[in-house]
């Protein structure tokens, strides 16, 4: 028996998701820009969000974090952080090119994707990447290898593709995807070409799949399953959608407890509750509040898998840090 079929007591319910929340790459990410203030001092630029998360990007700003879109408004010779979703090599040129001190966040998994994507390009593949047009992970990993890889933008678009040699292509994907989704698109890129090799390891990373899963759990006893992140955050917006698809009567997508409408919770008695791998666990606390003043007390907690992933920081930022420590020593 889950937890999830225990009795309730007051008669509303909520069944709160875990895994849900910070992965390991965004934890990486968000410490090393708090780091990075602490060590080199204000203003820090980051080139686009760190994480897609509207709470995360202002309370990095509220501590001196700039916010820039492209490397050119970064003064020349400061020091700009790329974001967990990765970057193409012609950005880390163009750091070099206007002398920025350049620390690199990208997640160690979205790196993973980058490095297939080398591989089978140096290898004459053609690469389709299952992907969404115009997300900064598939512009980053696209930018690798633009000569060798086609964009696949859901099911819908695995009849478009057009290859050179049909013995020699292979799928890789964002690492944010639905899980359900991209195998539908992949089974329709195999119907027409039967040769498609698959990534060496799953692209779609432990985090997505995990969150996925637990929502997939709890959903069909939900009356309204609610996914706290923002409307930018692909593995989020996946989370309503999977709610959906796996049977919830409803789904919504908040970045905030106020931004919880109380007709969204008329007639329910069991909430869902879950949020994407870029949001603080204080949002999400946030929102058992609002919902026990409206009634939902009882929370069960459902958990599916523990995590224990830490990714290490930055190899450039921890070199500098090393370096201030010793400095501090011998002062
Ligand atoms: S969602 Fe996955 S790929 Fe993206 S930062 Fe988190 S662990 Fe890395």
């Amino acid at each position: 028996m889950t937890e999830a079929q225990t009795t309730p007591q007051t008669g509303k319910r909520v069944l709160l998701a875990k895994p849900r929340g910070y992965c390991a790459g965004v934890d990486r990410a968000v410490q090393t820009v708090e780091e990075a203030l602490k060590l080199y001092g204000a203003p820090i630029y980051v080139r686009k969000q760190i994480v897609h998360n509207k709470h995360v990007v202002r309370t990095l700003e509220d501590q001196g974090a700039i916010f820039v879109e492209e490397n050119e408004e970064v003064p020349e010779g400061a020091t700009v952080i790329f974001s967990a979703h990765g970057v193409a090599p012609e950005v880390y040129e163009q750091a070099k090119v206007r002398s920025l001190k350049a620390i690199d966040a990208t997640c160690p998994l979205v790196t993973k994707v980058h490095q297939e994507a080398k591989r089978f390009a140096a290898e004459d593949y053609d690469i389709l990447l299952i992907g969404h047009e115009g997300h900064e992970e598939v512009v980053g990993t696209a930018g690798e290898a633009p000569a060798h890889i086609q964009l696949v933008d859901g099911p819908g678009d695995a009849d478009k593709v057009t290859v050179r040699d049909p013995s020699k292509v292979v799928w890789l994907s964002q690492t944010t995807l639905s899980v359900d989704e991209t195998l539908e698109t992949v089974a329709r890129l195999k119907a027409r070409l039967p040769l498609l090799q698959s990534p060496p390891s799953d692209d779609i990373c432990y985090a997505t799949s995990n969150r996925q899963h637990v929502v997939k759990e709890i959903a069909p006893e939900c009356d309204v399953v609610l996914v706290v992140g923002s409307r930018n955050s692909s593995n989020s917006v996946r989370l309503v959608e999977v709610a959906l698809d796996a049977g919830a009567r409803a789904g919504h997508l908040v970045d905030f407890a106020h931004e919880i409408d109380d007709a969204w919770l008329t007639g329910a008695r069991t909430v869902g509750l879950t949020s994407g791998a870029s949001v603080p666990d204080e949002l999400v606390q946030e929102v058992l509040a609002h919902l026990a003043e409206r009634g939902f007390t009882d929370v069960d907690e459902v958990v599916t898998a523990n995590e224990r992933l830490i990714f290490s920081l930055p190899q450039e930022l921890k070199r500098d840090m090393k370096a201030a420590a010793a400095a501090a020593t011998r002062a």
